[in-house]
């Protein structure tokens, strides 16, 4: 009879990191299911969280390490790769300097703090301040904004009594707010969706407000004006916890219902609706798309416009509003260095707040300062010749550099430009500190990430990795833990959890903290210590400390963008599937069966205008590339626009599109989600 047994933990095939139980039989993953007891998910589980077996022992996982000789790949020894690398490292270290070396880790590591920190650690031990991940191209711009805003980060609550769903679609990446919205419908919660595109749940929501891409900072302004001017404001909650107020109160006054309406395409008469139910609820939330509100030319602005909202509507620490959830006390892999990360003379503001400075640097600057700055690149987890902006321009000064290493579970297409490719271990090899519940749902809860099964055939852990190469480089004071388990339980230090008690007391993980709903003195972290509308750091970077409109760049309203012609249809790159996390997965033949083709999505009106049939083999063309997808003609987007998916790859890669010097002005991310292309119909022979 085969030993069983049954271990609890997370599924962190995306950032939700749902709860799961994985039954092993002698050392093999053999069952997967939703965790009943998680507050994420409740025992539900997505079709990749169901599908998590098939990820973890795919045939075509690396196996061993790797080494390009000759344009192919050789099999090598771990011994031999670290030597190798690391004797390159210091070679290029000494004619160059530390700061050659840039570090990089995907979406994958931010939801494995490991991952993040551990690179972030090696970086700092090397002496470079060059670190890259996917937070200086989404979400992160949010977080940077709230803390300018209050010092701290509140985030929007599961359940809420208004959801704005603000370019989020809650069916298609983020199972938790779909099951809280669908349960607090039904208790009379109500819901709006503001896209350009009528998402599933524009079906039941109470308004719907069709919105033209990258216009969304000019709807949060009227939204602002209508409250004001009505007097539809929380004054009590103003006077006691802001500052600034009474300069909002001018400064808003041109930005009237009548001119969002012939930006936006959203008539006034439904602003001023919106912005009255949005000021008459107590307990209502924004929940903005993961990125699609970063991914424009006004990005920063919008958040400020949207945190603004929330703050003069009393919207800030009550149930279902965004409420600042308390932060466990987790012992910090990461590790504070010397030197000026690449972006901070650009965007100082993604970089430095107050004096207390982030470790990344501005990633849409790369491809432009490789081979110049930047000579070697690690990559952990990561694929950003696919998921980073402007892919032709990465991959171009990717193959300019002395080294990459790329660390993974496949031949990503950044692996496959690799000098050298190493195996990672999947989620359920390793243990880990599930912790993001609290940062994207406002849930301060934790669990201990477990070591299901032993590694996949030669993979290692980024504690191992880490560890092997610092020894090799001089190094390994910088890296102290003996063991994974080490690592894990340092990051637990002050908690009030130890290691043992989330692996054996508490597998199913814990609630660290009770949140609260009050605003104690203190509460709001800015040198003003309000929250503060009138941002002075803001002022003092030299931007407007009051929320503002800027138009894309490149969009029919821009006077910049003159070629209009030849790309008349405003394009949305990023569309999430349901069956994939950015570019994973599409191996799994599973999910793959469900969403077979990158599909370019728009209204049947377009399709006419062009041309275009359901179905045909279409190019989308921008001023960087052109991609060749299939038409999907729907009823569901608006005219005059185009949406692609991302995480394809080759000429399928919406990445080919985008423009990594296309950015936005404050914090420097890129704009994906409102450039200008054409579509037509072709042949290709297949
Ligand atoms: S939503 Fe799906 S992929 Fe994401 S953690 Fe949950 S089960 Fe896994």
């Amino acid at each position: 009879m085969k030993a069983r047994k049954e271990i609890l933990t997370d599924c962190t095939l995306c950032y939700h990191s749902c709860g799961i139980k994985v039954a092993v039989e002698d050392g093999k993953a053999v069952e997967v299911k939703g965790l009943a007891s998680h507050p994420i998910n409740k025992g539900e589980l997505c079709p990749k969280g169901e599908n998590i077996l098939d990820t973890i022992y795919h045939p075509q996982r690396i196996k061993y390490p790797m080494k390009k000789v000759n344009g192919k790949f050789e099999r090598i020894s771990w011994e031999t790769a670290l030597d190798e690398i690391s004797r390159k490292l210091s070679d290029l270290k000494e004619e160059f300097g530390p700061q050659m070396m840039g570090m990089f880790s995907g979406s994958i590591g931010v939801e494995n703090m490991e991952i993040a920190g551990l690179t972030q650690r090696f970086k700092t031990a090397f002496g470079s301040p060059n670190f890259f991940s996917v937070e200086s191209v989404c979400y992160r711009m949010r977080i940077r904004t709230r803390q300018i805003t209050f010092g701290k980060y509140p985030t929007e609550e599961l359940d809420s009594n208004l959801y704005i769903l603000w370019g989020h679609n809650p069916d298609a990446s983020d199972l938790p707010l779909k099951m809280a919205i669908e349960k607090n419908m039904q208790k009379g919660a109500k819901v709006v969706v503001i896209d350009p595109k009528k998402i599933p749940m524009s079906k039941n929501a109470d308004m719907v407000l069709t919105i033209r891409p990258g216009s969304d900072g000019a709807l949060a302004l009227a939204m602002i004006h209508v409250i004001i001017k009505e007097k539809r404001y929380d004054r009590a909650f103003i006077d006691k916890h802001t500052k600034g107020f009474e300069k909002l109160v001018p400064h808003i006054e041109p930005f009237t219902p009548e001119w969002a309406q012939k930006i936006t395409w959203v008539p006034a008469d439904k602003i001023r609706k919106l912005a009255r139910m949005f000021a008459a609820t107590k307990g209502a939330a924004i929940y903005q798309g993961t990125c699609t509100q970063d991914q424009t030319a006004n990005g920063t602005q919008n958040s400020r416009a949207f945190s603004i909202l929330q703050v003069i509507t009393g919207n800030i620490n009550v149930p279902g509003g965004w409420v600042i959830s308390p932060r466990p006390y987790l012992g910090n892999v990461g590790l504070a260095g010397d030197g000026d990360p690449l972006g901070i003379d650009k965007y100082p503001l993604f970089i430095e707040l107050w004096g207390r400075k982030s470790p990344y640097g501005v990633v849409t600057m790369v491809p432009e300062n490789i081979p110049d700055l930047l000579k070697s690149f690690i990559v952990v987890g990561g694929n950003p010749l696919v998921s980073m902006p402007d892919s032709n321009a990465f991959k171009e000064a990717f193959r300019k550099l002395d080294l990459l290493v790329v660390h993974d579970l496949y031949m990503t297409d950044t692996a496959k430009e690799a000098h050298y490719v190493l195996p990672a271990c999947s989620n359920l090899e390793k243990y880990g500190v599930a912790y993001n519940y609290n940062v994207c749902h406002c849930i301060p809860y934790l669990m201990l990430r477990k070591k299901c099964i032993e590694p996949y055939e030669e993979s290692w852990s980024e504690w191992k990795l880490f560890t092997e190469l610092a020894k090799r480089l001089g190094l390994e004071e910088y890296f102290p833990w003996a063991s994974e388990e080490e690592l894990v339980a340092f990051e637990l230090g002050q908690t009030g959890f130890s290691f043992d008690y989330l692996l054996n007391e508490k597998p199913e993980g814990d609630y660290y903290q009770q949140k609260s709903y009050t605003i104690p003195d203190g509460t709001f972290k800015t040198p003003s210590k309000k929250i503060e509308i009138y941002s002075d750091a803001m002022q003092q970077a030299g931007f407007d400390p009051l929320p503002t409109y800027l138009e894309p760049l490149k969009s029919p309203q821009s006077k910049k963008y003159r070629d209009l012609k030849k790309y008349p249809l405003i394009l949305g790159t990023g569309n999430r599937s349901y069956y994939y996390t950015h570019s994973q997965h599409r191996n799994i033949d599973a999910l793959n069966g469900q969403d077979p083709h990158p599909m370019a999505e728009l209204s049947r009106n377009t399709a006419k205008d062009f041309g275009i049939k359901q179905g045909d083999d279409v190019s989308v063309s921008t001023d960087r590339g052109t991609v060749f997808m299939k038409a999907s003609v729907v009823d569901c987007v608006a005219d005059g626009i185009v949406f692609v998916p991302h995480g394809w790859s080759g000429q399928a890669n919406a990445n080919l599109l985008t423009d990594a010097k296309c950015r936005e002005p404050i914090l420097g991310y890129p704009d994906m989600k409102s450039l200008m292309c054409a579509i037509k119909s072709v042949e290709i022979s297949r």
